[in-house]
């Protein structure tokens, strides 16, 4: 139950829905998005070119294909052009909207990666203390999502993870 924070690689998690850091296109790209393509092979290409793009903050949701996920929930969080550009509210939106759309599907465990803390360079603490925030706000009155898995693929990421979850349970 609740948000859990690992260290791990995305595409071996075997949940209901993997989240992927995916940009506007949803064609695949570099770091994670490149991760999630090549482990769940070209069909799930074939179902992104369906989907005709996915704005910044928005989701949308494809089969797992050869993952041991069911589903994969694309979202493109936001480039940071360093923070006066609506940053904030469209990574709270990223991960907002990934969770609604695995609560429809009715979705028990949810797993994300840290989303546009790679080559969309938003700063790893703040972006940290977003994700748990939305993520706990959204546990409270959720349905059908018990867990939620936040994936870190590195020791800096889950140290900042966990520094975010330790102060978001210090002021609750
Ligand atoms: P973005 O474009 O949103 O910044 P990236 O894929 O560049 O997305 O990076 C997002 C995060 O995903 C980074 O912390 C990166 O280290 C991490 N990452 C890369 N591959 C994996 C993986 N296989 N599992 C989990 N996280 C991953």
């Amino acid at each position: 139950m609740g948000l859990q924070i690992e260290l791990g690689d995305i595409t071996t998690y075997r949940v209901d829905a993997i989240v992927n850091a995916a940009n506007r296109t949803l064609l695949g790209g570099g770091g994670v998005d490149g991760a999630i393509h090549r482990a769940a092979g070209q069909k799930l290409l074939e179902e992104c070119k369906t989907l005709g793009g996915c704005e910044t903050g928005e989701a949308k949701i494809t089969g797992g294909y050869r993952l041991p996920a069911k589903y994969v929930i694309h979202t493109p969080g936001p480039i940071w052009y360093g923070g006066s550009r609506g940053e904030a509210e469209k990574l709270r939106s990223s991960y907002a909207n990934s969770l609604r759309l695995a609560e429809e599907a009715g979705c028990k465990t949810v797993a994300f990666p840290s989303i546009s803390t790679g080559v969309f360079h938003y700063p790893q603490d703040e972006a940290a203390g977003i994700a748990v925030h939305t993520i706990l706000t959204f546990l409270k009155t959720a349905k059908s999502v018990q867990r939620v898995i936040m994936v870190c693929f590195d020791r800096k990421t889950l140290a900042a993870y966990e520094r975010a979850l330790h102060a978001a349970q210090a002021s609750s």
